[in-house]
Parts: structure tokens; sequence; C-alpha cells
């Protein structure tokens, strides 16, 4: 194993993800006990935050491109630092882009493989698919640093298809749409749903694994590293399983042996 130390930063805007939590739960599955910090843009400086307003993506359909942010899109990224709260509207960013944006805001001391940097934010963060031409949402950007999008989790695996056909025809007839969130209510995520902070923990054993095997995900649905493209799995495979399959069970042994060693 190569980790050692794993730091977690927070995003403090979605207290649902329960940092103290996750951070039992590691100490509990792999023998370490990670560092708390704050949101990781408080360590950005301004070169940095134009880096993070340069990754954002506007059209889902081409891939990224460089473009020179606006000076609202920094202003927008400076006020983030404060509060992220703001986040209201979904705006885009392209996950690699962000990733190696907000890696440059890890103390250079901080850079060897044996610490583990988890990043929680609520930028949703997303990839570029060159199979469909298409970008998609993703909840987690694995590597090191590992990004996990809060609001990736609730927006990137879909929702059940019932309910997309429903929006539809209820938008156009101009029905309250809360009627219809209540009908699905506890099929998918919303936003600061409790079960955040169960949820997180999986999505965290997948950037583990995906740092320390370079295999993140499982194909069986008992199992936490399921890589779930449907709300209803990832509930499933988070909450209603025993855990982790037997065949990763081993592997996670073999890590928390070296890790304690
Ligand atoms: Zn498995």
């Amino acid at each position: 194993m190569k980790i050692s130390r794993i730091i977690f930063y927070d995003e403090p805007s979605v207290p649902e993800i329960n940092l103290d939590n996750l951070i039992q739960f590691t100490h509990k599955t792999i023998g370490i006990l990670p560092e708390k910090r704050r949101s990781i843009l408080t360590y950005s400086n301004i070169e940095t935050l134009k880096e993070i307003a340069a990754s954002r993506i506007f059209k889902l359909s081409k891939p990224y491109k460089k473009h020179i942010p606006t000076i609202e899109e920094i202003e927008f990224e400076k006020k983030n630092v404060i509060d992220t709260s703001a986040n209201q509207n979904i705006t885009y960013y392209d996950g690699f882009e962000l990733q190696n944006a907000l890696g440059k805001t890890i103390p250079k001391n901080e850079l060897g493989e044996n610490i583990f940097h988890v990043i929680f934010t609520n930028k949703f963060t997303c990839t570029y698919d060159h199979n469909d031409y298409r970008y998609h949402g993703r909840a987690l950007i694995a590597s090191n640093p590992s990004i996990i999008s809060t609001t990736g989790i609730i927006e990137a695996p879909a929702k059940p298809r019932e309910y997309y056909i429903e929006l539809i025809t209820k938008s156009r007839q101009g029905v309250n749409l809360d009627t219809l969130k209540e009908k699905y209510k506890g099929t998918f995520l919303e936003y600061h749903d409790s079960r955040l902070s169960k949820i997180v923990e999986g999505y965290f054993l997948q950037a583990l694994f995906f740092y320390e095997t370079a295999q993140p995900f499982c194909d069986d649905k008992e199992c936490r590293l399921y890589n779930a493209h449907w709300q209803k799995d990832l509930l499933y495979s988070q909450l209603e399983t025993e855990g982790i399959c037997k065949r990763h069970k081993e592997i996670l042994e073999k890590i928390r042996i070296k890790t304690n060693s």
C-alpha cells in the first residue's frame, strides 16, 4: 500500500457528508485515521481560482477547450472561497481540469504518493466521453487528489425512467413538480439528503481502490465498489448490501495489513 496518510477536504455547505463519520469509517476499514481540513478552496490563490474558472464547460457536446475566464466567472470563484452554498444553478466543470487546478493548492511537502488527498466539493464534475461525443456527470474523479462531487452523486446516476417521462409531460402541462418529487420520494437522492454520509463511504472506497489497485469498480451489485449508473442501484449497493464482496474484502485486507506494517 502506498498510502500512510489521508487528508479529507470538507465541503462545508453540505454538512450531510459528515466527515467525522467518514473518518471513523476509514479508521475502522483500513486502519488510518484521516485528517480533516477546511474546503480546499480556502487554500487557493488567485491563479488557482482563475484556473478553476477556466475549467468550466459550456457545451456538453464538445470536448474541453481552454477559455479565458471572464471577470464574472473569476468573481464567482472568489465568492466560493467564502461560501459555496450560493451555487444555485448548476455549473459544469471538466473533472480533470478541475482536479489539476485544485491539485496546485496542495503544499509541495504533502505531494508524496504516501499522502492521499480526497477533496469534497459541490462543484459538478463531468468528463467527456469520446464514445458518444458528450460530457457525462461524474460523482468521482479518481487519482491523487481524488474529487468526490456531492452534486455529481445526486445528478450523475440516473433517476427512474418513469420519473423523466412524467417530468417532461407534467412540465408541458404546467403541473407542480413538487407533487412529482413527492411521488418518487426515496427512489433517488436529493440535495442535503441525510443518506449522503453513508453513500460517500462507497465513493471513498472506490477512490481508494483506484489509487491502490487502478481498479476501482466491481460488477457485483452486492458490493460497495459497484459503479452505479442508476440512483436505484447506487442506493441498493451502498445502503442495502452487506458491504464489500469477498474478492474485494481480501484485497482490502491486504491493503490494511500493509498500512499497519
Ligand atoms: Zn467487489
